[in-house]
């Protein structure tokens, strides 16, 4: 068998065609762009790519951006104010905090800072227990957006996903813990393996469903995967090129080339979870434009 590839830039790209056709409707409907703050503390090389794609790309949709840099010693109560402004800021509707923050900053204190109503990243502790909950809830919450890009995916391979047993390889509050409530909502049987967990091979052979979120290059082998699973490799690790040692590249935490001979489909790395999740960001905020309005 070899697995179809889950397109992560085709599927992206429609996400973000149908966020694009809502900022349209709501600039026509409310006289003015929804608009993302994006707040971002010290220079952090990979942040500040990050960053700049997220604001490149919510310019791209027709969304305003207001981006605020702030030095790496900002006080975490200066944070909590700028956080403060936004939140009162009636022309932001969505406002993200780039992670990680310098260490005397507690991230915890400046995420619910955030008004819920403007979490596009939905890691606010209230969003978190709405979609714990689940049900109509979490239709009033906003989810996290990589979990949520990876569900995407999912539902255009199986739009059905009653039953079947998931299994997902982390537990971190941004992907693992979130993907395992979005499936259950699903009616998933969900497991979480994580770095303590014994024995993970047998567990992730009964998955019908395998999503990796470690961390670690290739982890998951072929013969870790039961033939016909569906794999969504969130990890994104730079390693050196074989081919070149001079160089380096990325790969995810699946053995892509070995997995594919044994899954029904699978995401590839780069080009699969990682583009969802901006344009996750962007269905967010619009989504969070449209309910502050209502
Ligand atoms: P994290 O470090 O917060 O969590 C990693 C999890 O892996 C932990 O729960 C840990 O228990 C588990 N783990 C560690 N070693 C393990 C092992 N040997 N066996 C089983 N489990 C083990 O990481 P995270 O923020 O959840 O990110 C995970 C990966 O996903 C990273 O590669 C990150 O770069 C990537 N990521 C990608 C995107 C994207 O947009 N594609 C977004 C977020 C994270």
């Amino acid at each position: 068998m070899t697995a179809s590839i889950i397109d992560g830039k085709i599927i992206s790209a429609e996400v973000r065609a149908e966020a694009k056709l809502e900022v349209e409707r709501f600039t026509e409907l409310y006289k003015t762009k929804p608009c993302l703050a994006v707040v971002l503390v010290g220079e952090n090389p990979a942040s500040q790519v990050y960053v700049r794609t997220k604001s490149k790309m919510a310019k791209e949709i027709g969304m305003d951006v207001e981006d605020h840099i702030k030095q790496k010693d900002i006080s975490e109560e200066d944070l909590i104010g700028i956080i403060y402004e936004l939140n009162n800021n009636k022309r932001v509707n969505g406002i993200l905090v780039q992670l990680p923050l310098p260490d005397h900053i507690d991230s915890r204190v400046i995420i619910d800072a955030i008004d819920p109503k403007k979490d596009a990243d939905g890691f606010h502790a209230l969003n978190v227990g709405r979609n714990s909950i689940g049900g109509d809830l979490l239709k009033k919450s906003f989810v996290p957006c990589t979990p949520l890009g990876c569900f995407l995916m999912l539902k255009r391979s199986v739009p059905n996903l009653a039953g079947m047993h998931a299994v997902i390889i982390g537990r971190s509050n941004i992907v693992g813990k979130p993907m395992a409530q979005l499936l259950l909502e699903e009616s998933c049987t969900v497991t979480i393996v994580h770095s303590k967990t014994k024995d993970l091979e047998t567990i992730t052979r009964q998955a019908d469903i395998l999503v990796a979120a470690v961390g670690k290059p290739l982890m998951v082998k072929a013969d870790w995967i039961k033939s016909g699973a569906i794999v969504i490799d969130v990890g994104i690790n730079r390693v050196e090129s074989l081919d070149d040692t001079s160089k380096t590249k990325l790969v995810g935490d699946v053995d892509f080339a070995n997995a594919i001979n044994i899954a029904s489909a699978i995401t590839p790395v780069p080009g699969g979870v990682g583009p969802m999740t901006i344009a996750c960001l962007l269905k967010n905020t619009v989504e969070a434009a449209f309910r502050q309005q209502n």
